[in-house]
């Protein structure tokens, strides 16, 4: 039986939790979601790395829910609040249609790995109605490597996060306990996908068509965690662009707690980051101006283009 079989959902294994939430019945699982498709926010993201945002934009596909309950994150509503609209997978398609229609330079699903059941067939009946642009994954990392395999011929490009080295850290900041073993597996099943599809590959005009992309967000205090997981990510995929971010901005839980990461990122800190990446011999390295996150990173979560299309 297939990973992404529908009828998984009866005791949902989707993710590498497995919490087995039987969806199908209405029982939300681990990452908060039941069986009906919620969507937060469908339109043109310009803030995603320049081969993915281009000049026109990322068509950016918000789904609720998320696997991971990372206490620091800055898509709280989304990912642990439950905010969006119900909608009927149809209505998926139409949204990839629409936003080619306003020039998007592809769709970007955010986090999509507890709907990933639904995504061959929609994707496929997209194409089937025109859509032409790829199809980027954009994931905390935290995936299966059968439902990376399952997801390989309709995924073209892999943006994924390397969070964590440190089990005990992301434990403790994602109360999940096997975030390096897991995101290893599953970035080493998407160099592969990539591999066996002939590589990396990009426009005349520098736009990714296809490929791998890992981001690493450095955390505030935390630097041991960042040098060992670009270890991690030239091991598992050898010299491929990486995003080196320091845009970790406390939220109001992390202020309220106080601590070390009611910070942000100091200069110091995101240098050494950086100049680890460089010496390892990363050959594309991303990385952010400015201490901390723009609110444009953020973009507002108020449901545009779930329903009708964004203006
Ligand atoms: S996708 Fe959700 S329901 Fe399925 S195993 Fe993961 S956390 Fe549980």
């Amino acid at each position: 039986m297939s990973l992404l079989d529908l009828h998984t959902l009866d005791h949902c294994e989707l993710c590498p939790r497995r919490c087995g939430a039987n969806r199908a019945a209405g029982q939300r699982g681990a990452c908060g979601v039941g069986s009906t498709l919620r969507l937060a926010r469908a339109a043109l993201h310009f803030w995603e790395e320049p081969p993915i945002s281009g000049d026109h934009g990322s068509g950016t596909i918000f789904f609720s829910g998320c696997p991971l309950a990372c206490t620091y994150c800055q898509n709280y509503e989304i990912s642990s609040g439950g905010f969006g609209i119900d909608v009927p997978s149809g209505r998926l398609v139409e949204i990839m249609l629409e936003l080619q229609e306003q020039g998007a330079h592809n769709i970007n699903l955010v986090t999509a790995t507890h709907w990933a059941y639904m995504l061959p067939r929609t994707i496929s009946q997209a194409r089937a109605l025109g859509l032409q642009i790829p199809i980027v994954y954009n994931t905390s990392g935290y995936e299966l490597p059968e439902a990376v395999l399952e997801l390989g011929d309709v995924v073209d490009i892999w943006l994924t996060d390397y969070k964590y080295a440190d089990a005990k850290l992301g434990a403790r900041l994602s109360n999940i306990s096997d975030y390096p073993e897991r995101a290893a597996e599953a970035l080493t099943q998407m160099t592969t996908e990539i591999h066996r599809r002939g590589g990396l590959r990009y426009t005349y005009d520098g736009l990714m068509e296809q490929g791998l992309l890992v981001r690493h967000l450095v955390l505030p205090g935390f630097i041991d965690n960042s040098l060992r997981a670009l270890d991690a990510i030239w091991t598992h995929a050898g010299d491929v662009p990486i995003a080196v971010m320091n845009q970790y901005t406390p939220n109001a839980a992390m202020k309220a707690q106080g601590g070390i990461l009611a910070r942000a990122v100091s200069a110091e800190e995101y240098e050494r980051v950086l100049d680890y990446a460089d010496d390892l011999g990363f050959s594309t390295i991303f990385w952010q101006e400015g201490g901390t996150v723009d609110e444009s990173f953020t973009p507002a979560f108020d449901t545009t283009g779930v329903l009708t299309s964004a203006p």
